[in-house]
């Protein structure tokens, strides 16, 4: 499929021409296509482009696939397996949108590109696969804690010690192995809401906040959840932790399980809004940028789009709430050499980039140097890992490259995703550094700050 043969279809609506909203088969919403009409083709998401920037082929670029969608939309190309692949290639990182002068809002086209592939075009094996992992796993926490559980074991028996020494065999792919080492490390005790769900402050009250606590980050980072509450405590924050929320959608959204995504979003909405709070509090990336577009998800809805709008106003990133309200904790000494890599979907799906450094910049003795390419994707994308392995492997060779550069002893990020794909490609270098959250290291500085005083 030659994409270049395609010249730049018609605007939308232009005088003279056939309204191309006309032929229109279905594959973009009216709105989706709207977006995508924004595009003038001036290539500057060109360089910014993961998977672009390995492979040089246009049809991976984000030009490339927003001709490719528009065609399709437009009948001049016939959806196929080889359109399906450069569509599925794509990270869903955002850097393209960062980077666009005509503000095309390219992660809201390819979501719903997505959603039409997985109802319309998709094998029965895809969705109903898409249907078992992110409608009857990921929004069921009783299930998920089941998974962990079994997975525990699996980690913890010996079982997942003899699969890696037999992965650790020359013949067996470095690819294999890697994949492998990508299950995160599960905590041993797995984070839960509170009884009676808040957690008081410490001190006097400032504000009453909801705390987010995500799907994989109770299982496999239960500490960095429990050092959340901590520090947003320490610094005068009730915490409310409502039991009946659920994961945010932002997985089943990018795969384009749309109804799964409305699903979830709107049990959150009931679980939070009953609580009066000032701020709705995230810790992983992906799922700030998921729960702060609850409004245009819900958007048709008339039962709930007013408030999914109040619900994605109040919807923070950790660092961006901590930033903005200050920090009352004193914080000690720490020292390290660190550097920080910008979670995609903090930088370049929320516009979070100034705040984690602010903070990292009040914490004594760090030594901060910056990242190359700090705002590139590490490849992780949800589980787009697992999905992709070799272009994901590829662009973390570069992040790697990047970290070892840099000579940083901690990586820090701010996305559980982040974290793992960062770790498991400094193992597969043989590295020591390792990647560690804002959040920990905050946590750590309030504690360092706590003995410095005890001491004084
Ligand atoms: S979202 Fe990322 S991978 Fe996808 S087209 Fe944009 S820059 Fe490229
Ligand atoms: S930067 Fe924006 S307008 Fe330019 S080609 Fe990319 S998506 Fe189109």
């Amino acid at each position: 499929m030659a994409v270049a043969e395609h010249p730049p279809p018609a605007g939308h609506g232009e005088a003279g021409e056939a309204d191309p909203l006309a032929a229109l088969q279905g594959f973009l919403t009216p709105t989706d296509y709207d977006a995508l009409t924004k595009c003038v083709h001036c290539g500057l998401c060109l360089n910014v482009c993961p998977t672009y920037r390995q492979n040089g082929l246009e049809a991976d670029s984000p030009r490339g696939r927003l001709y490719l969608m528009r065609a399709v939309a437009e009948g001049d190309l016939d959806f196929s397996a080889a359109v399906d692949d450069h569509l599925q290639l794509c990270l869903q990182c955002r850097a393209c949108e960062t980077a666009c002068p005509s503000n095309v809002h390219f992660g809201q086209v390819m979501e719903g590109a997505r959603a039409t592939i997985l109802e319309e075009e998709s094998t029965r094996l895809r969705r109903v696969l898409t249907w078992a992992v992110f409608g009857q796993l990921f929004a069921y926490p009783t299930r998920l804690v089941l998974l962990g559980v079994l997975l525990r074991f699996y980690q913890r028996s010996g079982v997942q010690a003899l699969v890696r020494w037999i992965m650790g065999r020359e013949w067996v792919p470095p690819r294999l192995r890697l994949m492998e080492q990508m299950l995160p490390q599960l905590s041993r005790r797995f984070f839960r809401a509170p009884p009676g769900e808040i957690v008081p402050a410490q001190g006097e009250r400032r504000y009453r906040v909801g705390m987010i606590g995500g799907c994989i980050m109770p299982l496999a980072f239960a500490e960095t959840n429990e050092a959340t509450v901590r520090v947003l405590t320490a610094n005068g924050c009730e915490v409310v932790i409502p039991e009946a929320q659920r994961c945010c959608g932002a997985l089943q959204a990018h795969a384009g399980a749309q109804e799964e995504a409305r699903r979830v979003a709107r049990l959150n909405v009931d679980a939070f809004e009953q609580w009066n709070l000032d701020a709705i509090i995230i810790n992983a990336a992906g799922c700030g940028a998921a729960l702060k577009e609850y409004d245009r998800l819900l958007a048709d809805d008339p039962a709930y789009a007013e408030r999914a709008e109040r619900f994605a106003e109040k919807v923070e990133d950790v660092s961006e709430f901590l930033a903005r309200v200050g920090l009352t904790a004193p914080l000690g000494t720490i020292e390290r050499t660190i550097t920080y890599d910008d979670p995609c979907h903090l930088v370049h799906g929320q516009k979070v980039s100034l705040q984690p450094r602010a903070l990292l910049s009040m914490i004594p003795g760090l030594e901060y140097v910056e990242l190359r390419d700090a705002d590139r994707c590490c490849g992780s994308a949800g589980i787009y890992n697992i999905l992709q392995p070799d272009m994901s492997m590829r662009v973390l060779d570069d992040k790697t490259e990047a970290i070892i550069e840099s000579g940083a002893e901690t990586i820090v990020t701010a996305n559980p995703g982040c974290l793992i794909q960062i770790n498991a490609g400094l193992r597969q270098a043989g590295q020591t550094a390792s990647a560690q959250h804002i959040v920990d290291l905050l946590d750590e500085a309030i504690r360092a700050g706590r003995r410095e005083q005890a001491a004084a």
